[in-house]
């Protein structure tokens, strides 16, 4: 029996999240697509309908309780019962550990560890009654460590260790789990740290780029295609895993 066909995808306004909310247009599921605020997400929304897709823009912020309780209650109602998560909303906020201040790190953690628990918890109810489910979750080589990202290392990390719980809670209810730790792929978040280091982008992507093994920055249809595998059904014995898509091995 095929699943319900229903996808949420956060942080899907630009970037990684909307190259994954139009992957999965394009393998046939009707998509959420989630972020801060709902104007912000047009633009991916209209790229799906371009193609003959479905597709909702729903605004909330993952780290707010309620936001997200009512988000996902929308989602139900007006386009299906939700059976695959992205979690891929985040933000940096990069400093050395000695000018970090509190709130670069409560808000690091609010949006990529709170975010995707509150997101998970209100998705599960759903993929446990359906005994049907695939959350994959965006971590990043910088869980291995990476220095001026104290907190955001440590919330990606965080990450791979929630994933590896929901696989093993939610297994038996049919629903899989899995990482995807990116490397280095070009979106505004990649920008921005290159304005932050007073070095031009294309200086920093050629910079990267010598250091990657395949020689070449990721895209975010790199991460697409991979989620998109994560996502299928084909995939059910794949769960707990950390996929790092980074051009070359990483741990
Ligand atoms: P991006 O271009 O900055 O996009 C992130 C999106 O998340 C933005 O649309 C942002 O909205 C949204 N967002 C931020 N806080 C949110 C919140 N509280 N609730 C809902 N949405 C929120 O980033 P990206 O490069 O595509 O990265 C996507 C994911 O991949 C992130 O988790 C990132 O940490 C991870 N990642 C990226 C790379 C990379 O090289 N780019 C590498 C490893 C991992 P606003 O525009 O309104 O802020």
């Amino acid at each position: 029996m095929s699943q319900p066909r229903t996808a949420i995808v956060t942080g899907a306004a630009r970037g990684i999240g909307a190259a994954v909310a139009k992957r999965l247009a394009r393998d046939g599921f009707a998509v959420a697509v989630i972020d801060l605020n709902e104007a912000s997400c047009a633009d991916t929304v209209a790229a799906i309908e371009a193609e003959g897709g479905k597709a909702l823009a729903v605004g909330a912020d993952v780290s707010d309780s309620a936001q997200v309780e009512a988000a996902v209650t929308k989602v139900a109602e007006e386009l299906g019962t939700p059976t695959v998560l992205v979690n891929n909303a985040g933000i940096l906020r990069d400093n050395l550990l000695f000018k970090m201040t509190d709130d670069d790190w409560d808000l690091v953690m609010n949006v990529h560890l709170r975010g995707s628990f509150l997101m998970t918890r209100a998705v599960q109810k759903h993929q446990t009654e359906q005994k049907y489910g695939r959350i994959v979750n965006l971590s990043s080589t910088s869980a291995l460590g990476n220095r001026g990202q104290a907190n955001y290392a440590t919330a990606k990390a965080g990450l791979q260790g929630f994933t590896k719980t929901l696989a093993i809670e939610l297994g038996k209810f049919g629903v899989t789990a899995n990482a995807i730790a990116p490397g280095f792929i070009e979106t505004e978040m990649t920008a921005a740290t290159a304005e932050r280091m007073g070095v031009s982008f294309e200086d920093f992507k050629k910079g990267a780029a010598s250091m990657i093994p395949v020689g070449r920055i990721g895209h975010p249809d790199d991460i697409a295609a991979t989620a998109s595998f994560l996502c299928s059904e084909e995939a059910g014995f794949v769960s707990g895993q950390v996929i790092y898509v980074a051009g070359g091995p990483k741990d």
